[in-house]
């Protein structure tokens, strides 16, 4: 059996279902992504695993114990918010402590235990400040030390980069996996940042109202979308129903497909190999260049790696156009 077992887990709240048959399977030292849009569910089922919002039917089975009918504070489980949610009347020392008050460690074992957690997380340093002092990354540092101090068994972080700039919520990407590969952590990380999703799991859960939709390696949920809603979601896929599918690709086509714009490629030589293609706009992303153009009337995103001032193509250039076609995907 998996070290973390959701079995037909239900929850509504009065007539509402939230999520009505969630089942998954994570291994230990997993690192697992919630990944889906606002309001698909990923908070409620990471609290519902926290044990601080009831479950409606079902079963969370961890290292083979059944959580359901156990209060938080048995079940063995770190949670981190976005909010950082620290106590802004007590040192970072302190805060880290709190935890370890709450499982009755105290004296030197607590101020070992402490030093160590704050160490894990590069703020040995900062042990006597408040958090009025700190800025907001090392705010969720220290949040991210009060959970590992407890040493869960399974770590819950609710889109604690959500709120931080891009250049920290890089670093700190980069440090949470980092200890959490070193302490061999299951975790599970919500976001609804592809980016991050694709940088740090082993393993992503895509969601989508109340749904996983589909579940498998960064890989996986990049190259083969299994319907529309992962295609639209990961990615910046060009999705065709089946009638522009068919004049696009000149067979019929009897769902819709989806092309990631990067495995089209656009050609200067006209009458070669390839179909003719009009270049009708383009953007300038920095290292790529995403051009609309239209073939055989169907209308695709294209984008180009942009090496030199030849990759630069101006609207209404006639090309030629070729699309690998392992890289078109059928989608339900
Ligand atoms: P996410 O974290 O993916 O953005 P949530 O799990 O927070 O989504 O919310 C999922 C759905 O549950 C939303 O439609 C939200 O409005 C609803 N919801 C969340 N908490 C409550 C609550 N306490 N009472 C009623 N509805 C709620
Ligand atoms: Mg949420």
């Amino acid at each position: 059996m998996s070290f973390v077992s959701v079995d037909h887990l239900q929850k509504t709240y009065g007539t509402t279902a939230i999520f009505s048959d969630i089942n998954c399977e994570i291994e230990q030292g997993e690192f697992i992504t919630l990944l889906g849009p606002s309001g698909c569910g990923k908070s409620t089922l990471l609290r519902c695993i926290a044990g601080l919002t009831s479950v409606s039917g079902g079963r969370i089975l961890l290292d083979g114990q059944d959580l359901v009918p156990l209060p938080p504070q048995k079940r063995g489980i770190g949670m981190v918010f976005q909010s950082y949610a620290l106590f802004p009347n007590m040192t970072v020392e302190k805060n880290v402590a709190f935890g370890l008050r709450m499982q009755n460690v105290t004296g030197d074992d607590s101020k070992r235990r402490v030093g160590e957690a704050l160490e894990m997380v590069e703020l040995q340093e900062f042990a006597q400040r408040y958090p009025h002092q700190m800025s907001g990354g090392q705010c969720q540092r220290v949040a991210l030390a009060r959970s590992l101090v407890t040493r869960p068994r399974l770590l819950l972080l609710d889109e604690p980069l959500s709120a931080l700039d891009a250049r920290i919520r890089k670093h700190l990407r980069e440090q949470i996996r980092s200890i959490q590969r070193d302490l061999g952590l299951t975790t599970i990380f919500v976001t609804h940042d592809q980016e991050e999703a694709l940088t740090m799991s082993d393993r992503i859960f895509l969601m989508n109202q109340g749904r996983i939709v589909q579940s498998g390696d960064a890989e996986t949920l990049y190259t083969a979308p299994v319907d529309a809603f992962a295609a639209g979601f990961i990615g910046n896929y060009n999705l065709l129903d089946s009638a522009a599918a068919a004049l696009l690709l000149e067979r019929p086509v009897e769902g819709r497909i989806a092309i990631r714009p990067e495995a089209i490629t656009l050609g200067v030589s006209i009458g070669g190999a390839g179909l003719e293609a009009e270049i009708l706009s383009h953007s300038l992303l920095g290292n790529v260049i995403r051009y609309r153009v239209q073939a055989r009337g169907v209308q695709l995103l294209v984008d180009v790696l942009n090496r030199s001032a030849t990759d630069l193509h101006p609207n209404g250039q006639r090309m030629t156009l070729s699309i690998d076609p392992s890289a078109i995907c059928e989608v339900a």
